[in-house]
Formats: C-alpha cells, structure tokens, sequence
C-alpha cells in the first residue's frame, strides 16, 4: 500500500479484491504458495507515451498515453481506452485490475488492460479529434495486435474515435483485423455492442429483482450520466416498465418525474452527441434542471450510477438510503466509494458491483473478436440473447459463491464478494497451472 499510495483509485480496487477473497485462500494454499494475488498486483507492463498532435490553428499540442496490460492469463489483453483529463496511471490501473476479474466473470477467453490519455475531448472540433485519434494509435500501434492486445472504447471514446484508430492502424500495419472492439458494424463491429453495457446492466438488476421475488414494472429508477451506458441501462430500463426519472452528466441533473420514453431517450442521445447542453430537455419536455447536482436527493427505488469513479461518495450513500434506494447496480467502473458501499450495504440495500454488472459491453467485445476471427456476423437478436445468458451466468456465478462462501444473510446476497471469488478464482487456476510465468 506503501508503495501505491500516490494511486489512491488503484489502492481502492485492489484492496476490495483483497478482503473479499480472503474466504478463499483458506481452502486453496496453492494460491499462497505461487503468491497469485502478489503477481496480480503488478500489471505485466505499462507503456507510457507522448502523443504531438495539431490543433485547428495550427499549434502543436503534446499531451500522455499509456497502455497498462495487467495479464493476458485468461486471453489476449482486453480494455477500453479512456480519454478524458482525469487519466493518470493511478486511474488506468485501477481499470485495468478490475478489467480482469471482469472480463473472466464473462466466461470468455480476454485478459485484462487499459488505456487512454489526458486528452480532453471537450470543445475539440471533428478534425481535431481526428488528428489526436492518429497521433494516439501511431504511437500505441506497436503494443497491440488482434492475438495480443485488442483495446475498445471507454468514457471519451465510441464509434467514432474507433473507426479512426482502427483506420490509423489498418494504414500503418496493412492488416485488416479485429484489433479493437466497437468498431462500425459493415466493418468488423458487432450488432449491439454499443447498447451492451448499459442493457446488460439492466439483465443483471433483472436477476437481482427475481432473485427477492420482485419485478422492475413500475419502480422509480435513477440513472447518473448521460453517455453511452447511462442512455442504454436508462432505455433497457424504460423498456422493461421501468420509470427512468433522472440522467445527469457533469454540469448537473436532469428529473423528469413522469419517467423517459422511447423518444425522449432519442432526443437526449442526440443532444449529447451535439455535444449540447442537457438542460435544454426542460424547455422541450419538461422536468427539472439541477445545475452543478447529482441525482441522489431525488426519491427512487433503484439506482444505476453510470458516469465515472468515485461519483457516490457516503453523504450520496447515505442519501440514497433516505430516498427508499433498495438496489444500486453499477453500470460505471467504481463509481461507489468504499465508505459508500459499506453505508449501502449496511443498510442492506442489494448491490452489484460494475466488474460484473457492467460485464456486458466486454462480453459483446469478445463476441465481437469471435465474429472478427471466423468472419461471419450475427443478428441483433443473437447477440441479444447470447448477452441475457451472460449477465444470468454472472450474476448466478457470484449469488452461489457468496452462499458457498456464507456470505449470503437472509436472503441478502453478498454480490461483490461472490463476483470476486468467481473472477479471481478463474485467474488464479490458470497461474497455478502455468507454473511461476505469467
Ligand atoms: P461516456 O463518455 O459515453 O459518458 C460518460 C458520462 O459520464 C457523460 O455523461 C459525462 O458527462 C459523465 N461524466 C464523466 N466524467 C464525469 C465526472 N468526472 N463528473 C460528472 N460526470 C462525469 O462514457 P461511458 O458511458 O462509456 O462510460 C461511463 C462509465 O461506464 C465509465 O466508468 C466507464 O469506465 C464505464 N464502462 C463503460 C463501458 C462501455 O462499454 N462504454 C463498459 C464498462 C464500463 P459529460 O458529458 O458532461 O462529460
């Protein structure tokens, strides 16, 4: 910890992975003797680079990059790759951690890594992002490989920012593969890998709700956000019966007490992608606009906090428990802090942690390699159902570990621990086996 203590997000995510899988070391010394957890730790690699780029007046801008590949034990190296100011190593390893219990949880064959850079997005033009995009892959270009390294989008980055890195990769190597994920579906993207993440956290709170004898009809569901996961597990949400009455992003919230349909969604998905402003809606449609506000203080059943890490900190927790929240369902990477968690979980509201509840978009990833490797595509429905049976797996995996591992209390079922010890376990065997590499 001494070490790390400049990466507080890292210290976080590592200590969480840490107490919960204590159980499990009792009745596996093996992982003692070939110190799995102390390898994990450590990422194989992490590349760091300088990106030149120019901007629309012609001045050169420098800004960081890295690439964390923290273990390809289950499968190529596998993880988005942010662009946002907040990046730092601290941040893309903590991402990077998770991203390997996470992506063994979904039972395909992918490791675990991370990238991105410091770049801001924000008030860039079309062609500026566009530059940065082939600044960033000239320099990543080497570290990747559809058999090695296949990274995907995460916050900042999506079709767009993909479609160029891919073209920029494509130039420079003349090789047509799927070496990310994401990409435009009529050139190597799968069907649905964009609603993925935020549909499959709303299969996951689906199986949360059958597993206390309840249904999703007609409770008030909260969402925080307002990007590509947000507006998936909001109209996933709004589909099922749902009543979505918050989205937010980083100017504020936005409430709509009579809920979103299928048309609002459209009209907000469009506005963000106008990079325009989300309280505009008001004027259209109605609601409330909560400038500089998260969603917490507004009274709902079950909430999906799906912007960025650490966005509920405990007085939000403690809020949310005031407010009747019953169940909290991560849609993004962390966005709990530990003091927050435990508040919930003391308070015994039901919650899935993002490594498995937001398993869904890396899961259509890895169909997305699969499709890219036999070169054949399937329907939306396919992948559809393919992703329900997922998210079923995931969440039945972590409710029978935490039982197995008596963590179950009265019905309460300890998801975080229980995804833990799923994920981990899977990575862990595959080190024993492997002898000291790896
Ligand atoms: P997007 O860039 O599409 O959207 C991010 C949203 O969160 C925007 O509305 C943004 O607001 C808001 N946001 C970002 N940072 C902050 C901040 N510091 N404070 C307040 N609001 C903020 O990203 P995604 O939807 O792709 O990702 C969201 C989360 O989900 C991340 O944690 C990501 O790692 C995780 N995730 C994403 C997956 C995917 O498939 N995309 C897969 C699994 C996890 P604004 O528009 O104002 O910037």
């Amino acid at each position: 910890e001494a070490r790390y203590a400049h990466q507080p997000e890292f210290i976080q995510a590592v200590k969480e992975v840490a107490i919960t899988i204590a159980p499990l070391y009792d009745s596996h010394p093996e992982y003692d003797a070939f110190k799995v957890f102390e390898r994990l730790v450590e990422p194989d690699r992490v590349m760091g680079f300088r990106i030149n780029w120019e901007n629309d007046k012609g001045v050169v801008q420098v800004n960081r990059g890295w690439r964390v590949q923290f273990s390809n034990a289950l499968g190529p190296y596998k993880g988005g790759i942010r662009f946002h100011p907040t990046v730092n190593q601290s941040v893309l390893k903590f991402l990077g951690f998770e991203q390997i219990f996470k992506n063994a949880l979904t039972g395909l064959p992918m490791g675990g890594a991370k990238g991105g850079s410091d770049f801001d997005p924000k008030g860039k033009s079309d062609n500026e992002i566009r530059r940065f995009c082939y600044a960033f892959m000239r320099e990543l270009h080497p570290y990747i490989n559809k058999d090695t390294d296949v990274p995907a989008g995460d916050i900042g980055v999506s079709g767009r920012e993909i479609s160029y890195m891919f073209a920029m990769y494509k130039n420079l190597t003349r090789e047509y593969g799927g070496v990310l994920t994401g990409k435009g579906v009529g050139f190597g993207g799968s069907l649905m890998r964009t609603e993925a993440t935020g549909y499959g956290a709303v299969y996951f709170l689906e199986n949360m709700l059958t597993a206390q004898n309840e249904r999703i009809d007609g409770k008030r569901v909260l969402v925080s956000g307002a990007g590509n996961v947000s507006l998936h597990a909001a109209e996933k949400a709004h589909m099922l019966g749902g009543v979505v009455v918050t989205v937010s992003d980083s100017q504020g919230t936005l409430y709509d007490g009579a809920g979103l349909n299928q048309e609002k969604i459209n009209w907000l998905k469009a506005q963000k992608a106008k990079s325009q402003p989300l309280a505009d809606y008001v004027a259209v449609y109605g609601g409330e606009w909560f400038a500089g506000q998260k969603p917490w203080h507004i009274k709902g059943d079950i909430a999906i906090p799906s912007a960025t890490q650490n966005e509920v900190n405990e007085d939000d927790a403690k809020l949310m428990v005031e407010n009747g929240i019953k169940y909290v369902v991560e849609g993004a990477n962390m966005p709990l802090t530990a003091e927050a968690i435990d508040h919930i979980r003391l308070h015994r509201v039901h919650y899935a942690p993002g490594k498995a509840a937001n398993a869904g978009g890396v899961a259509v990833s890895g169909l997305e390699m699969s499709q890219n490797s036999v070169r054949q595509y399937k329907t939306f429905e396919e992948i559809d159902a393919r992703l329900k049976v997922i998210m079923k797996n995931i969440h039945d995996g972590a409710a029978e570990a935490s039982e197995k591992y008596h963590q179950t209390d009265k019905g309460y079922i300890d998801y975080m621990t229980g995804a833990n010890i799923v994920g981990f376990k899977r990575v862990a065997d595959a080190l024993v086996a492997y002898g000291i590499l790896n």
